[in-house]
């Protein structure tokens, strides 16, 4: 998501004429775009600012100048006192605003002239964290592509409210797009080439947008993905990150019934054990996420799942976690994300006191991480002499090389010429590395043991 979120301030800020650089020391403006959802993440912010700092006080004693931004959930939580402990910030903003970044741009600019005729030596930033009334997609432009994978925002914010997440306070409550306007989107994109788009939001299968601006009824997710499977160009769909708990039956089918919607769901479940998806307030059981796996499996025979887990979460027992271990044995999810529980303010969970002991945590996420990644492993073996549809989306690392995601998003390398970039290419899987699979272009005819037939494919 705010890989999405950068690249839309990119796009809002291109028609003053800023552009995307690699080098934050040459920039004309560094927009620091932060996560609050652990706290190492939120804690790189203030040594970051601090090296931006140095950069801005070498560029104004060369009488130019960086604006420094700060954007994103760290930002809407901790706004005020940004500001307080770095006074350097130009401007702070939420994740909310970023549509209105070329007003705060000219406020600061005006507070930094005020600053700099020592009208005003202690000028104010401009802080813009509100939850705006008005959607910010109604006031973003078009959406500038890049390759021929694209991101397509189509749900923000989330009401679920599981006590350990800082999500529902930093990105405000859940809000759908209309269908007429995502399938807009899409169309234009598909038009420039786009040919895989993956479709976000916090908790995008609570997608329930109106069908028309202004009528028409609403549609899910599952629907929506119908609507977006007719346009041309487009080959595949994947949607991230969706909640146990609005699995539905539409979305279910479509997994049966649109061959564009890629074969892998990562469908996070945090704990295996129902006394913790309990207190965390996943409103689902283990059963309840067990039973819906089952039900996208014979929807979608082959389809394959990653997951997020959480370690440690207050009152977890040994026997909650060897619940969670037991689960993923069970599921064999192909890859994962596992955290340990990071306490965050404001959120229920915080104040929970049978906190479990750091070196607790750090064994048990250790013992997971080893289980997840083995059984990573053996699916990426697995995958070896298969023959799997790439869209080969980028330059790899040796010259000569392609690069792309496979339908089960793993890194997959080829040596191919440059013409077949941007195509859905047939590539049989050669080698399983460590984090990524080697392959050559498979011979037209060699669809004899393709994973279709196999029953795993999804394009
Ligand atoms: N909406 C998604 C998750 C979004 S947050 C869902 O409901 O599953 C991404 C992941 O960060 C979560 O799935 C969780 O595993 C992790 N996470 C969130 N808050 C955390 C915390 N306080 N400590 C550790 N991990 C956390
Ligand atoms: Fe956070 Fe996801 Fe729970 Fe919402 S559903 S509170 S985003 S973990």
């Amino acid at each position: 998501m705010n890989v999405y979120d950068s690249q839309r301030m990119a796009d809002v800020l291109a028609p003053l004429g800023y552009g995307v650089t690699d080098s934050a020391e040459t920039a004309d403006m560094i927009i620091l775009n932060t996560c609050h959802i652990r706290e190492k993440a939120s804690e790189k912010l203030y040594s970051e600012l601090g090296r931006y700092k140095i950069s801005q006080d070498q560029r104004r004693a060369q009488g130019s100048d960086i604006l420094i931004a700060v954007a994103g959930c760290v930002a809407q939580a901790e706004g005020a006192e940004i500001m307080r402990r770095a006074p350097h910030v130009d401007i702070v903003l939420g994740p909310q605003t970023y549509h209105r970044l070329p007003e705060m741009v000219a406020q600061a600019m005006r507070a930094r002239d005020v600053k700099s005729n020592g009208v005003n030596s202690h000028g104010q930033g401009v802080l813009d964290i509100e939850f705006p009334t008005d959607p910010k997609f109604d006031f973003l432009p078009d959406v500038r592509v890049t390759g021929p994978s694209a991101f397509l925002s189509v749900q923000e914010g989330c009401d679920k409210f599981c006590t350990f997440c800082v999500v529902p306070y930093t990105r405000g409550a859940e809000y759908s797009r209309n269908v007429v306007d995502v399938v807009t989107e899409a169309r234009h994109m598909a038009e420039q080439g786009v040919r895989e788009i993956t479709l976000l939001g916090q908790n995008v299968n609570a997608y329930r947008g109106q069908r028309g601006a202004r009528s028409g009824g609403s549609a899910g997710l599952g629907e929506l993905i119908g609507e977006l499977a007719n346009i041309d160009g487009l080959d595949l769909i994947r949607y991230t990150t969706s909640h146990p708990a609005d699995m539905d039956a539409k979305l279910i089918q479509a997994h049966r019934d649109v061959s564009e919607l890629a074969p892998f769901l990562h469908l996070p479940v945090q704990s295996g054990s129902n006394n913790m998806l309990h207190r965390m307030n996943r409103r689902h059981t283990r059963d309840h996420y067990l039973r819906i796996i089952e039900e996208l499996v014979s929807a979608r025979p082959g389809l394959q799942l990653s997951s997020d887990f959480i370690v440690g979460f207050p009152g977890e027992s040994d026997a909650d976690f060897e619940a969670t271990m037991a689960l993923v044995r069970d599921v064999g999810f192909i890859q994962a994300f596992s955290f340990m529980y990071s306490p965050r303010p404001g959120t229920p969970g915080a104040l929970l006191e049978d906190r479990v002991p750091h070196d607790i945590q750090s064994e048990r996420l250790t013992e997971l991480q080893k289980l997840l990644s083995d059984n990573q492993q053996t699916f990426n073996q697995s995958c070896v002499g298969e023959v799997m549809p790439v869209l080969l989306d980028r330059h790899g690392r040796k010259p000569g090389q392609l690069a792309g995601k496979s339908p089960y998003m793993q890194a997959v390398h080829v040596m191919a010429p440059a013409t077949l970039l941007g195509e859905i290419v047939e590539l049989r899987i050669s080698e399983a590395l460590p984090n990524s699979l080697s392959a050559v272009l498979a011979a037209p005819d060699a669809a004899g043991r393709s994973m279709q037939e196999n029953g795993r494919l999804a394009v």
